[in-house]
């Protein structure tokens, strides 16, 4: 069965669109998807040995090698040009993400939507959709195991319509923000709760220009949040 998790990623891939799930491990979203009916073909990108081969075994036990083809390779290089509608990148990093997305710009222009899973700093993922013309179309947060996931869905667009105050909503998510969900609450209490600790144990620390930064920074950041957590 499918976690949680990766099954609300699922749920955002349009029906028909050929997918490309990059970073795919067991191979368990791609398999799904084409399971389901939901889209006739797929790639599985892998980039380490190990679970490029679990995915192969997984695609294999699953009688599924006619739909969906797993390659070895570093982000989007798996993918040609033309091949693919849909993107999914889920489980690791906000800036690795981002950072597959720039390498492999080229491949994008016949990709019509993402849906990214930042595990940690969605900002930066966040950042690289706004600079590259992505729209933001759907933005979903949730707890599974006692842990709190972001998942961004995008479209090529305007890449401002989401936003009002850039700088908070870059960081907090314009849609989450909207839904302030119980989730969203959670999320936001405990990262506060993380920052107003280092903020004093930097207040007691020794001053130096690179504290005075930290703090500033931390302040700024404990502002944006304490606005949007229910009192
Ligand atoms: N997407 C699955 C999920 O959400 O459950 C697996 C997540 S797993 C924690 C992250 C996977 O991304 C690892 O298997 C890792 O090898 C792969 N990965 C990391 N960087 C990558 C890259 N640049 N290109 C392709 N795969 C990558």
């Amino acid at each position: 069965k499918l976690s949680q998790r990766l099954e609300a990623v699922a749920n955002y891939i349009p029906r028909g669109f050929r997918l490309a799930d990059i970073g795919s491990d067991h191979a368990y979203l791609p398999c799904y998807a084409v399971k389901k009916g939901m889209v006739p073909f797929a790639v599985a990108g892998e980039v380490v040995e190990g679970p490029y081969q679990s995915a192969q075994r997984q695609v294999k036990l699953e009688g599924l090698e006619e739909k969906i083809i797993v390659r070895k390779g570093n982000g989007l290089e798996v993918i040609t040009q033309g091949e693919i509608d849909c993107v999914t990148i889920a489980g690791m990093g906000g800036a690795l993400i981002a950072s597959i997305l720039e390498e492999g710009k080229n491949k994008l222009d016949s990709v019509k939507r993402l849906i990214l899973q930042p595990n940690i700093s969605a900002i930066t993922t966040r950042q690289w959709l706004a600079d590259n013309g992505w729209e933001l179309i759907s933005e979903e947060i949730l707890e599974e195991d006692n842990k709190i996931y972001e998942i961004l869905v995008a479209e090529k667009g305007d890449p401002f319509k989401p936003y009002k105050n850039l700088q908070k909503e870059l960081l907090l998510g314009p849609l989450l923000m909207k839904q302030s969900s119980v989730s969203f609450q959670k999320k936001w209490r405990n990262e506060l709760k993380n920052w107003q600790r280092i903020l004093t144990q930097l207040e007691n620390a020794a001053e130096s220009e690179e504290t005075i930064l930290k703090k500033k920074e931390l302040k700024e950041k404990i502002q944006m949040v304490e606005e949007v957590i229910d009192k």
